[in-house]
This record gives structure tokens, sequence and C-alpha cells, in this order.
């Protein structure tokens, strides 16, 4: 059994609350190792070290911090595998998904790089006569990342690379489930250059998470996760005036119009329902046909496809889908699949009886491929998340009643719609109540260079994830006016200034 504790003040710090959290691995259903979760002393240490890094990280040069940016990003190149197969053992999601986990992140390491540019601010000469106005963006000071499970490379550099390229000092509190993936990226961090107690990773549960809600010495809190969290951890994070974005869950339709290609449609389904064991904040969940012809026809294609999806260990190459996190994660989609039935939705292919008898392997957490037909607006399995490999299929009769769904859904992250249609696609892009959104793209997950946010009840908070919202939520402005010429000689002024 390994353990795992913090990283703070640039090495590696051992937990003192005696308290644990267990890592298993999901693949075998073994307990493979345990996590140390801080106290809220641990935590203040953690903020202290970072409030003391940041007066020199800050006053670093752009250029110089964005020098270690350029540094991180190969070293994450030459590490990609192994911080892969390290995520792919406690997550259980497949290597290739894993590799592509960590590529997602170190694009925002490559955007970051950019950073002298991306910090230029405006400068209007002469805005009145011998009067200059400057604004220029500013580090907030220390500020925290809180993650889910899901995505513990992706999400973790979402955030700490844009942070620490603005010249803020960062503490990370990763999801205990699978923390080990964070630390490795703390030691990227410091062999590319970076200050010790620039970046510091904490782990730990709620106490961590609440300390640093409240720390008067966080500026800003980024918390990506479930949705009654992300609320608490807004309410909370700008109760204490923190500056926060809170993203939280997802229930994602996938309009499917007469017109549209349906084999793309159902590789895309495949591919975006199942691809993760479903546990993608941007899976798609819900396929909404339009017209019973559609309808038959994507059930008809699919079936055998989700039938004979390939269920296996994250390591075994030909697997297309992992097992689930953990045990209880396991139990909360089978629990899900047990109300979508006696619900009243029809079950076409039954995951739970799945059964994966590799030797080794019999007490992972497999589920099988489920697909769940004729589902209705009103089904609390239709309202909730469910966050594993499940797809339901409301069947509607119009365009405008299909579009209904996602918009008046409570969930409002990803969306897309399959059409060869123009028209029909600008309109839903236009309309549709959705953050994101796909036309015949099945999971349109923004890259680094634009922003990653929903809306409604999957994110709290205005402003997004990475691209220029990111460096928005890690600045704050400061706008110079400025006058050199004798204004102060010729003597003080008693009237408001106006332009002249
Ligand atoms: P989670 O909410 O259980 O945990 C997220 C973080 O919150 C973890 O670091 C955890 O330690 C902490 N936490 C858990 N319970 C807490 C409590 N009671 N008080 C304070 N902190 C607490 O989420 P998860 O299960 O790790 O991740 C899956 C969820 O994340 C899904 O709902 C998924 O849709 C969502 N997600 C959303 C996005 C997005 O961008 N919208 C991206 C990825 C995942």
């Amino acid at each position: 059994m390994y353990e795992r504790h913090h990283f703070v003040g640039g090495k590696e710090v051992e937990g003192t609350s005696g308290r644990f959290g267990p890592i298993f691995n999901p693949s075998t259903g073994e307990q493979a190792g345990k996590v140390a979760l801080a106290t809220k002393a641990e935590v203040e240490n953690a903020i202290a070290t970072a409030e003391a890094a940041f007066p020199a990280w800050s006053g670093t040069s752009v250029v110089k911090r964005a020098r270690v940016l350029q540094d991180l990003v190969q070293i994450l190149y030459r590490e990609k595998d192994a911080l892969a197969a390290a995520l792919s053992s406690e997550h259980g999601k497949v290597f290739s998904d894993a590799q592509g986990d960590v590529q997602r992140g170190l694009e925002v390491a490559e955007f970051a790089q950019g950073i002298p540019h991306l910090l230029k601010g405006e400068y209007s000469d002469n805005v009145s006569t011998g009067i200059d106005m400057y604004s220029m963006r500013k580090p907030l000071g220390v500020v925290a990342g809180i993650t889910p499970f899901n995505f513990p490379a992706m999400i973790p550099l979402w955030m700490s690379c844009v942070a620490i390229a603005c010249g803020n000092t960062f503490v990370m509190k990763p999801s205990e489930k699978d923390p080990t993936v964070p630390l490795m990226f703390a030691k990227c961090w410091k062999e590319a250059g970076l200050p010790d107690g620039v970046f510091n990773v904490i782990n730990g549960d709620k106490e961590s998470v609440d300390t640093i809600c409240t720390d008067p010495r966080v500026k800003a809190v980024s918390f990506v996760g479930s949705t009654p969290i992300a609320q608490y951890v807004y309410a909370t994070a700008t109760a204490h005036g923190k500056r926060c974005q809170a993203m939280g869950g997802a229930k994602n339709h996938m309009l499917i119009m007469p017109d549209a290609d349906l084999d793309q449609v159902a590789d895309a389904l495949i591919g975006a329902a199942y691809g993760s064991a479903g546990e993608r904040c941007m899976a798609i969940s819900v396929a909404v046909p339009v017209g019973k012809a559609v309808a038959d026809k994507m059930v008809e294609m699919l079936k055998p496809r989700v039938e004979e999806l390939k269920v296996g260990h994250s390591m075994d190459p030909l697997a297309e889908m992992g097992p689930l996190v953990t045990a209880d994660h396991l139990a909360k989609v089978r629990g899900y699949i047990d109300l979508a039935e006696t619900e009243g939705s029809d079950l076409v292919v039954d995951g739970r009886a799945f059964k994966y008898n590799m030797q080794g392997y019999e007490n992972g957490y497999y589920l099988g491929g489920t697909l769940l037909d004729n589902v209705k607006p009103g089904m609390r399995s239709y309202k909730e998340e469910i966050f594993g490999p499940t797809l339901q299929i409301l069947r509607t009769e119009s365009f405008e009643e299909a579009l209904r769904l996602p918009s008046e859904h409570e969930y409002g992250n990803g969306t897309s719609i399959f059409t060869r249609d123009g028209d029909t696609a600008r309109e839903y892009a236009n309309r549709v109540e959705v953050g994101m959104v796909g036309v015949n793209v099945p999971i349109p997950v923004p890259l680094a260079f634009h922003s990653f946010g929903g809306w409604k009840g999957s994110a709290f908070g205005d402003i997004n994830q990475h691209g220029m919202e990111g460096v928005r939520f890690y600045t704050k402005t400061k706008t110079v006016t400025s006058r050199w010429p004798t204004g102060i000689r010729a003597g003080a002024e008693f009237v408001i200034p106006t332009l002249n």
C-alpha cells in the first residue's frame, strides 16, 4: 500500500492528522494506497507558504514566468505516459483516454506560455491634454483550486497554469480519490524552475475545502465538482469576500435531426456516452431524436453496439471503457438504472448484467453499457446526473420540443446537434440555454485558447475556466491616469478634472 501526502514549499510534507482516505484501484477493486487528509492547521501552513512566495513570484518578470511554463510543457510531454499510467490506475479510465486527459491539460500550459501577450493591458495616449491612461492586469495573491476525480490531470492544469503564469501563488486541493497526478505535477513544476512555495498541493476533504473557502489570505477559489458542492463552495467563498468560479454537474443532450447522417451519429453517441465509462462532465447522457423514424432507427443501430462495448481493465489496450471509480459510485449508478426501470423507461441494454471474468479483475467496479428508451422529462433518473455508462433516449416530435429539453433542464453544461442543415444548426446554437454547443461534434470541449464553462446549475460565478476568461479570473485590473506636465508645479486644482 502506497501513501500520498502533501507538497508544500517545494518539498513533500508528511501529513500529521492521522486521518487517511483510501485510494482504490478500480480495475481490481483492491485498496492500493491511502491519502493523508490534512488538518485545518496544515492547510493554513500551505496558505502561509504560498503567501510568503507571492511577493517574489509576482515581482518576477513576465518573460521569466513564461519561460517556466515553456519548460513545464517540455517536462509534461516527457512525463505524459507516466502521468497517464498513474491516472488510469487510480481513476480506471483506459490508458489512451488518460493520455488525452493529460494532453488537454498540457494544452492549457501551452496557452499560458503566451502570458506576456495575454497580460498586455490597454493604453490610451493623450486622453486629455498631457494625460495618458493605461491599465494593467495584476495577480490576486494566493489562489486555490479544488478539483474532482474525473479529470485528475486536465483540471488541475486548467487552473494552476493560468493562475501561476499570471503571477499568483497556488494551493491545489485534488480529489482524494486520485491524488497522485497533482503530486507528480508539483515535481514537474519544481523541475521547470518554479520557485518553492508557488505551487503547493494539500490533500484533504471537507476540512481542507472549508479552510480554503474561509481563510482571508486566499483571494480566489476555482472549483470543479458536483453541483451541490459547487453551490456550497461558491456560497462560502464569496461570503468570505473571495472571487469564485464553481463548475458543477451536467446532463448533456444530443439532438438528432431527421436529416442527420445516422452512421456518424451512432459513432458519436457510442464514444460520447460510454467513453471514460460516462464519467465526463461533457459526456452525452441524453439522446433526443426528432421524429419516430429516427428514434427507431437509432435504437436499432445502437443496441448491438452497446451490447458489444469492450469493457476491460484500464491498461487493456483493447478496452473501450474501464471500470467506474469506486464501489460506492458503481452502486449509485446501478441504483439509477434500477430507478429508471421502476419509473417506466425501457431497458434496451442492461449493463447491470455485465460480468468481467478476467483473472485478478473479478472484483473491479465494472458495469456494462446501458441504453434506456422512452425516458420522460418528469422522471427523476432524467432530471439528475447519473455519471455512468448510461444513455437515455427521449423521443420528441419536433425541433421546438427537442430544443426545450436541454434549455429547461436544471443543468446547462454542453449539448450538440447532428444535422445536415445549417439553418437548423445555427438556430439551435443561438437559442439553446446551454454554455457549450457542438454542431456535428459530440463533445464540444473548448480548446485552451477559448474558455470552458456551462450555464445554470452547471456553473456558479460568471467567469469561465482558461482562455482569456481564465486570465481575467486570476487578475484584477488597475487603471492609471497619468500626467507629467507642469500640473503639480502650477499649483493644486480644487475642481473635479474634466476633459479639455
Ligand atoms: P465532488 O463534488 O464529490 O468532489 C469535488 C471536490 O469537492 C473534491 O476535491 C472533494 O474533495 C470536494 N468535496 C467533496 N465533498 C465535499 C463536501 N461535503 N464539502 C467540501 N468539499 C467537498 O465531485 P466528484 O465526484 O469528484 O466529481 C464528479 C462531479 O464533477 C460530477 O458531478 C461532474 O459532472 C462534475 N464535473 C464538472 C465539470 C465541469 O466543468 N462542469 C468537470 C468535471 C467534473
